[in-house]
């Protein structure tokens, strides 16, 4: 495939934050991005990689009314001898193509893409942060762009990758969260979109986050939608409970994310020859578990926060305290251990990190 480079003119060129303390997530963008189309009977064209800027696209565009689209996250880290890298980065354009297919979208070619992001990462490697625990966010996107409000698949697309340099997730250090388990609401059903990383998946989401965060909780933790007694997920992020010593995280049902942290977290513990299973987890396990001490840890694994403890759980107006309330020893030796390989200070036995 071959990418048109049209570089933003000298004195376009935005200096990258000098800091990365007080920057929100998600609010810088570096300055160029990656675009390229789709169209029926020509496939993929127009790669380019152009200056980050808005896109030009009719409001009567597809994905704006019926959010026919397909969405990814992952990082580039700065390593310790100053090398940018990505962490399984094949693993996140492969399951962008589960996505297109359920999405009825155009699927990628995995190797094109990846050094099509590699080269915008080169032209953009100054954005990378330097500062500890720092990375650069890569958000690959796929829309429908046909200008239709019929409803139907799209004849036309576009994907783009942004970049955004972000802070350490926990700007006041590793500390457990409080998570709300929502009985009132859910987040996806067998057979539809839930293992998709699609738009409407966190639309349909975020009233939920909403009312947890007004009562003091930073996420949900969604039950299944038929009993809503089964554990599935937290908002962005997959769940691990230690339960008798075992690391037990929800089996993959096609209503859960599939999480790249989740798998990692899996491979590790498999290596360290700890017991882990991935099994239909209830949520009445769970609190007769914390109340009588054999549910020692649960942590979120995701790729923004990479492990995020949980101190305690709220179902049913009543809250649940997680061991002491504090982060224990499970959590911090998987945040270590993967924060170490992406940071190039641990070794590397599965050859996660990719050089760009
Ligand atoms: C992205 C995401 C995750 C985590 O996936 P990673 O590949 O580990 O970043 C988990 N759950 C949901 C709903 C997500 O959107």
């Amino acid at each position: 495939m071959e990418v048109k480079l049209n570089k933003a003119a000298p004195e376009l060129l935005k200096t990258p934050p000098a800091s990365m303390s007080g920057v929100v997530f998600g609010t810088q963008f570096s300055d160029h991005m990656f675009c390229m189309e789709w169209e029926d009977g020509k496939g993929w064209h127009n790669a380019e990689i152009k200056p980050y800027g808005p896109l030009l696209m009719e409001p009567s565009a597809m994905v704006l009314h019926y959010a026919q689209m397909a969405f990814e996250g992952l990082k580039a880290y700065r390593t310790d001898s100053g090398e940018n890298v990505l962490f399984r980065p094949r693993e996140n354009f492969k399951r962008m193509n589960r996505t297109a297919q359920r999405m009825c979208l155009p699927e990628l070619d995995v190797e094109e893409v990846l050094d099509a992001l590699k080269q915008l990462l080169r032209l953009d490697s100054a954005w990378v942060p330097h500062e500890s625990g720092t990375t650069l966010y890569i958000r690959p996107t796929i829309v429908a762009t046909e200008e239709a409000i019929g409803l139907k698949v799209s004849s036309k697309y576009l994907f783009f990758i942004i970049l955004s340099p972000v802070g350490p997730y926990y700007s006041q250090g590793f500390n457990p969260v409080k998570i709300m388990v929502s009985d009132k609401y859910v987040r996806a059903v067998p057979g539809g979109v839930g293992y998709a990383k699609t738009g409407g998946n966190y639309a349909a989401s975020i009233l939920a986050e909403k009312e947890a965060k007004e009562l003091g909780y930073t996420q949900v933790l969604w039950l299944d939608a038929v009993e809503r007694r089964y554990i599935e997920e937290v908002g962005a992020m997959n769940i691990f409970f230690v339960i008798n010593d075992e690391i037990v995280t929800p089996q993959l049902t096609g209503t859960i994310l599939p999480g790249i942290t989740r798998m990692s977290v899996l491979e590790l513990g498999k290596m360290w020859g700890l017991k882990v299973s991935a099994r239909r987890i209830s949520i009445d396990e769970v609190l007769t578990g914390l109340k009588d001490g054999s549910v020692t840890e649960v942590f979120g694994a995701g790729t923004a926060a990479v492990i995020s403890p949980v101190g305690a759980l709220s179902y049913k107006e009543e809250e649940y305290q997680v061991g002491n309330g504090e982060t224990g020893p499970v959590a911090s030796r998987f945040y270590e251990q993967l924060t170490g390989i992406q940071y190039g200070k641990e070794a590397d036995p599965f050859d996660w990190v990719e050089s760009i």
